[in-house]
């Protein structure tokens, strides 16, 4: 059951406005806990591509509070046809020259009553920041250090690019896939601190849906589709509210390593895409046409070289993609980071949670219930990824086994119950806050690293 809004004195800083940082902040404020959300960019924003939000991230958002809902199933597009609309993807053969209209899927992946869920990125995100009391957020501040001084003020302070300084009585990282928060906890040098390159990376485009009609035929263009070959892979599903087709086209390159090392997208043009898929089929090469001449090329990055021991220290804690950046290829990424900001919002709001050093244990039970899940998650992806391009050993274009194999994966992710898991962190909570020391025991088994250039110091 949920806990109706109370007054808690306790001070949240939430690092970052991206969907994990303002989800949590609608799921504090709507139970009365008090939260600043710091953000680096002048204000909140989203590149306008498509997510797609399966059965599990709804769930969450209902958990978060019903308005998330209202707002999602403002922006939501499902598949077009009413035969379509349990289909999260139909899988074809992507190097198939029979015209698309013509084409037969190899196989479906169907989520009864759900299907496939996607929204505008930066639509969704207007939707939601319309749910985040007004003076919430504050922007143009970039975490850039931060002081542990609970035996002084008792506060956890933070200092920012600009000089600033802000305290709380926690600091939760959703600074996403490059976290300063999270080489704060673990420390610059630490291996994962920093995200490896997957050796996969994507080109994007949005495309007016009824130009891709016209080369796609209607079924194909409405409703969404995975077209699979050789190390590379497309995704094609409506957005906005079928008025757009949301492309995303994988690459495999195991020989090169990603050119920059600050940029996660690099500018690219339609002809080296087209070029890249050179050894598709026409269907393929139609939908890459249609995308704009100037294009973005995607690094996919993730943390599964070096997974976090685990997603706390002390009072500082991290969600979302800083926590378990994962590569795409589960279209759960945004999904899981929707979860842990229902667990956190619900944790630290609950009655027993009263003092700061009660956090201290709110983050030891969220990392107790989050970690396993999470991580599964950014191996498994790795694993669909290689799936979709038949690189997958012990499968390779065999797409009955392609077929079992992805059915279980995504049927682990869909049908996680996120109510009894709550349930059950809490329980856990509750013995963990009624043994004694236990707060205190948990800052000592982890203590800060005090090495200053990691950006931690002990006050
Ligand atoms: C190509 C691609 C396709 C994807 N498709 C899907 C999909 O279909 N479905 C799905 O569920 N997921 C998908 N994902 C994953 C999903 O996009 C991410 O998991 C999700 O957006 C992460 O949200 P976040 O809020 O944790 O991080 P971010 O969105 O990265 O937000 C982090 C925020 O923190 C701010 N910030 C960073 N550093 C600082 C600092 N030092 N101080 C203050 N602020 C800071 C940033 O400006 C930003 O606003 C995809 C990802 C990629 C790359």
């Amino acid at each position: 059951m949920d806990t109706p809004p109370t007054k808690k004195t306790l001070q949240i800083a939430i690092v970052g406005g991206g969907i994990t940082g303002i989800m949590l902040a609608i799921g504090l404020t709507r139970r009365g806990v008090r939260c600043t959300i710091y953000e680096q960019a002048a204000q909140f924003g989203e590149l306008g591509a498509g997510v797609s939000i399966s059965r599990n991230a709804v769930r969450a958002m209902g958990l978060i509070d019903r308005s998330v809902l209202g707002a999602f199933n403002i922006v939501a597009t499902r598949n077009k046809w009413e035969s379509k609309k349990s289909v999260w993807f139909d899988f074809m053969d992507g190097t198939s020259q029979e015209p698309a209209a013509r084409l037969k899927p190899l196989f479906a992946m169907v989520d009864p009553g759900v299907g496939q869920n996607a929204v505008h990125r930066a639509r969704f995100l207007d939707e939601l920041v319309r749910l985040l009391p007004r003076d919430v957020a504050q922007f143009n501040k970039k975490l850039d250090h931060i002081l542990d001084d609970r035996i002084g003020s008792g506060k956890m302070l933070m200092k920012f690019k600009d000089g600033s300084v802000a305290e709380a009585d926690a600091i939760i990282g959703c600074d996403g896939i490059k976290s300063r928060t999270r080489s704060i906890l673990v420390g610059e040098d630490h291996p994962a601190a920093t995200a490896m390159y997957t050796h996969k990376y994507a080109y994007r485009g949005l495309i007016p849906m009824q130009q891709a009609i016209q080369v796609l035929g209607e079924e194909r263009a409405v409703n969404s589709h995975m077209w699979l070959g050789p190390n590379r892979h497309v995704l094609t599903f409506p957005v906005d509210h079928g008025k757009t087709l949301n492309m995303v086209a994988f690459a495999t390159n195991d020989r090169e390593d990603w050119p920059s090392s600050s940029k996660l997208t690099l500018p690219t043009t339609k002809a080296e895409a087209l070029d890249d898929f050179r050894e598709f089929g026409q269907n393929v090469k139609n939908i890459i046409q249609l995308a704009p001449d100037k294009m973005d090329r995607w690094a996919i990055f993730d943390l599964g070289n070096h997974p976090l021991s685990a997603y706390h220290k002390g009072r500082i804690c991290l969600a979302g993609d800083a926590a378990h950046a994962t590569s795409p290829h589960h279209g759960a990424g945004a999904g899981f980071c929707i979860e842990d900001a229902a667990f956190l919002a619900r944790l630290i709001a609950d009655p027993q949670v009263q003092e700061p050093a009660h956090l201290e244990v709110v983050f030891s039970a969220y990392d107790a219930h989050r970690r396993e899940r999470t991580q599964w998650l950014v191996r498994s992806s790795r694993r669909a990824g290689n799936l979709y391009e038949w690189l997958a050993q012990g499968v390779g274009s065999n797409f009955k086994s392609m077929e079992k194999e992805l059915a279980e994966r995504l049927g682990y992710i869909w049908s996680y119950d996120i109510d009894n898991a709550l349930r059950e962190a809490t329980k856990d909570l509750h013995r963990r806050l009624n043994v004694p020391g236990l707060p205190r025991l948990d800052s000592q088994v982890m203590p800060f690293v005090t090495n200053d250039e990691n950006g931690v110091e002990m006050a």
